[in-house]
């Protein structure tokens, strides 16, 4: 005989079922239906085996991956021109692909569902955790007026994320944005670096402490300025030891 369901765990069963029913799951890759038997609630395993997650060896300034190559640089041509303040990234996977509509879900369309999911990525990546874990993570601010009218901070919201899965970690809100600087998306290194000078501040009243190991927290990493910038303010203000971390290589 079956045993009787508990009522509580039949409560979240149905409530589970008639979220679904309101809210199909599609694969926020493939735009499949997300199957039952998949590890993740909003990427199929189609979706899945389409992300590539970064492994070492890797860049170890940006985290990017060497494919095997063996490069004559230390560095990868994403790093070389820039002059990192920080001394160590690393990205969970890279946005080409199902990464880049993970991104893309999470930053603009409102893709705090998406947690859960990228948590679960986040936990099967021994090499990401080993990098967080013990850290204090700082997320890359908005300005306010873009959070509010987004309503949100993805790079807050990945930084809570990742701290719950690698252990030991705190975040800590330190910076501000102090100019609403234009989207990025069209910009090359230059232009990047010009818009991000004096983009931030130390929050008034922060003092980083120079023996914790700070980590910088954004959605993407494209040419590194954004994050160098905050590892800069972060630096000036006193902190000694500076790393980054990213959902995603552009
Ligand atoms: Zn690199």
């Amino acid at each position: 005989m079956n045993p009787p369901h508990r009522p509580r765990s039949l409560l979240r069963s149905l409530v589970g079922a008639g979220l679904d029913l309101v809210f199909p799951r599609d694969c926020v890759a493939t735009g499949e239906p997300v199957e039952d038997d998949s590890p993740c609630r909003y990427l199929s395993k189609k979706g899945l085996e389409q992300i590539f997650f970064v492994k070492d060896p890797c860049c170890p300034v940006c985290g990017f991956p060497f494919f095997g190559e063996l490069l004559a640089s230390r560095v990868c041509p994403h790093c070389r021109e820039l002059e990192p303040v920080f001394a160590c990234g690393r990205p969970l996977l890279l946005a080409r692909d199902a990464g880049r509509d993970l991104v893309h879900a999470l930053k603009y369309h409102h893709g705090r569902y998406l947690l859960p999911d990228i948590a679960r990525l986040a936990a099967g990546s021994a090499g990401f955790c080993d990098h967080l874990r013990g850290a204090t993570l700082v997320p890359v601010p908005l300005f306010p007026r873009r959070e509010r009218q987004r309503g949100y901070n993805q790079s807050r919201w990945l930084a809570e994320t990742f701290a719950r899965v690698a252990g030991g970690c705190e975040v800590e809100d330190l910076l501000v944005r102090t100019r609403d600087t234009p989207s990025q998306t069209h910009l090359d290194r230059a232009q990047r670096e010009a818009n991000m000078r004096g983009a931030f501040a130390l929050k008034p009243g922060v003092r980083p402490d120079p023996h914790t190991r700070y980590i910088v927290v954004d959605d993407v990493f494209t040419t590194g300025a954004t994050l160098n910038a905050c590892a800069r303010v972060l630096q000036r203000g006193g902190a000694e030891h500076l790393d980054v971390a990213m959902l995603a290589h552009g």
